[in-house]
């Protein structure tokens, strides 16, 4: 028996001859390329976009795919990379529901474009709806599939869109057994906000089962138009045989492998868990709202609404020129909300006229990229406990973590440094960012406590006091005798007070005595955690000055 791509595809997409581009990968850098069109300049933009813009990508380029595997944790083989979810979607169907005979089968309320693909490629589209809980029937969709020979794919959305809810794996597992002779498409553009597992650890054991990701969604990467299909190799090239000559930019090439890098990635997990905390607190509150009547349960960045009165709803949300979706062919009433930032959501109840809860806390984000290093910075001030960090100098991490956990807040920062040359750029790079990303966390320091000083530790005595006035000033007094604790060098340490005195805008000054390099250091930078702590408390609603600025 031929593997199951070639039986459900197309025959005339079988026998069709692909398009053959220019690209060659053995001779992209060597090569005087005289054989595509292409223009012998690069192009007038900047010099990270311009370096490569001028040639035709590769069409299905290795550094994404293996990216992408190691993302998705699944093999190279197993991707199709496109222009979005959207385009697997299209190809699918166009590579295996021949017009006027074959059949996709949809369980509506659902995303629309797996009918819109199917009416254009003139595919029959059946339906089975989602029941009145939302779920999916099951037992219909094997029935309805079973009883049509032409039906060549099934989709289902998990999480869906538009209601939010999940489709419990044992069911997606259920139906791909009983429809052997059908592809079972599983969109998973929300699976990152979900608790539910992907099903793409089942690839290998099921030939009929294609996942489908997507960028847009949890990556925050939706203009870029980026997304996969995962699927058993023998789709994966009957995909690749009708794609267009060129999918995929450049530009987005280098926008996802940049978006992607590992130094990235804590704080791309922290917005998400960010957004599961707002999609909580807008549980909570909308079921209090007057003019909303019911509120469904969502694995997504997204919750679906009945309200009482659609017009009447539409009107407060155009006078707050908030946009929502009104999905009425789900039911009467029907609307999905997007779950937004903190700011937006308190915009959103206000003018429900709903509690806005407890504001969200002070944080911010920082990325800093040079050649010698790549670090990516996150702090919470009113969160605690959470400390993510890895800068590939231990004796460092333990110090950033001292400062966090006196200080109170919650850090992420992960550096990728040039540690093969040493520690200086690191230790610097990571103090400055760590700094910067402080001061935009306390924002315009209204009701902080400003000013922060500490005395003794231990056998050892690191005296230090902080002032968060916006102007930058440092003093350390203390000797260190040992060049290096680990991989870290003592004679940093002064250097790394003026560092953040300088990206903070504070005054840091640090006294230390004591006999033993690892307890001074330490105590110094425990310390700090400590003066911190007093400084960026809030203590009332006023700023901590009588300029009136700081
Ligand atoms: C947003 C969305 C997509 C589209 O993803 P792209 O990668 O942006 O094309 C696909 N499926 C569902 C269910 C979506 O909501």
């Amino acid at each position: 028996m031929t593997a199951l791509a070639q039986r459900l595809a197309r025959p005339e997409i079988l026998a069709l001859e692909p398009y053959q581009t220019a690209y060659d990968e053995n001779d992209r850098d060597q090569a005087i390329k005289l054989d595509a069109n292409e223009n012998p300049y690069a192009p007038l933009l900047s010099d990270s976009l311009a370096a490569t813009a001028n040639r035709y990508p590769e069409p299905q380029p290795a550094r994404l795919l293996a990216r992408l595997a190691a993302l998705y944790q699944v093999g190279p083989e197993t991707i199709f990379v496109g222009r979005g979810a959207d385009e697997a979607i299209e190809l699918l169907v166009r590579a295996f529901c021949t017009p006027g005979q074959d059949a996709v089968l949809t369980c509506p309320p659902t995303f629309s474009y797996y009918e819109t693909v199917a009416q254009i490629q003139g595919a029959r589209c059946l339906k089975v709806p989602l029941q009145d809980d939302f779920n999916i029937n099951k037992d219909e969709i094997v029935r309805v599939g079973s009883a049509d020979e032409n039906l060549k794919i099934v989709f289902l959305c998990s999480p869906m869109n538009p209601t939010g809810n999940s489709i419990a794996r044992q069911d997606i597992l259920d139906i791909c057994t009983a429809l052997p002779e059908t592809l079972i498409v599983v969109d998973e553009a929300y699976i990152e906000f979900s608790t539910h597992p992907s099903v793409a650890t089942e690839l290998a054991g099921l030939e009929n089962l294609v996942v489908l990701r997507t960028l847009s969604k949890a990556y925050g990467l939706a203009g870029a138009r980026c997304g996969v299909a995962l699927a058993d190799p023998e789709i994966i090239s009957v995909l690749r045989r009708i794609m267009p000559p060129y999918p995929l930019s450049t530009l987005t090439e280098q926008a996802v492998l940049q978006a992607l890098a590992p130094f990235r990635m804590p704080l791309i997990k922290k917005r998400v868990d960010e957004i599961l905390q707002q999609r909580d607190r807008l549980m909570e509150q909308l079921p209090l709202a007057k003019q909303i009547l019911d509120v469904y349960p969502s694995d997504a960045n997204a919750i679906f609404v009945k309200v009482a009165d659609a017009d009447s709803f539409q009107k407060i949300m155009d006078q707050a020129a908030i946009k929502v979706r009104r999905r009425e062919n789900v039911f009467q009433g029907g609307f999905r909300i997007t779950v937004g930032t903190p700011a937006e959501n308190t915009t959103l109840l206000a003018a429900l006229g709903l509690d806005q809860g407890v504001q969200s806390g002070r944080s911010a984000e920082r990325i800093r990229e040079t050649k010698e290093t790549r670090i990516s910075c996150r702090i919470d001030l009113d969160k605690t406990g959470v400390t993510d960090i890895n800068t590939g100098v231990g004796f460092f991490d333990h110090m950033l973590e001292q400062i966090a956990r006196h200080g109170g807040f919650s850090l992420s920062l992960i550096c990728e440094g040039d540690l093969e040359i040493d520690a200086h750029h690191t230790l610097e790079d990571c103090m400055l960012t760590f700094g910067e990303c402080l001061k935009a966390a306390l924002g315009d320091k209204r009701g902080i406590g400003r000013f922060g000083f500490l005395l003794p530790m231990d056998e050892t005595e690191a005296q230090i006091s902080v002032d968060l006035g916006g102007r930058p000033y440092s003093v350390f007094k203390g000797a260190f005798s040992a060049s290096h604790i680990g991989d870290y060098p003592t004679e940093m340490t002064a250097h790394l007070f003026r560092s953040l005195a300088d990206s903070l805008g504070a005054a840091i000054h640090v006294s230390v005595n004591g006999e033993n390099d690892h307890h001074k250091t330490e105590a110094c930078f425990k310390a700090l955690g400590r003066a911190l702590r007093m400084a960026i408390r809030k203590e009332g609603d006023d700023i901590p000055s009588t300029k009136g600025v700081l």
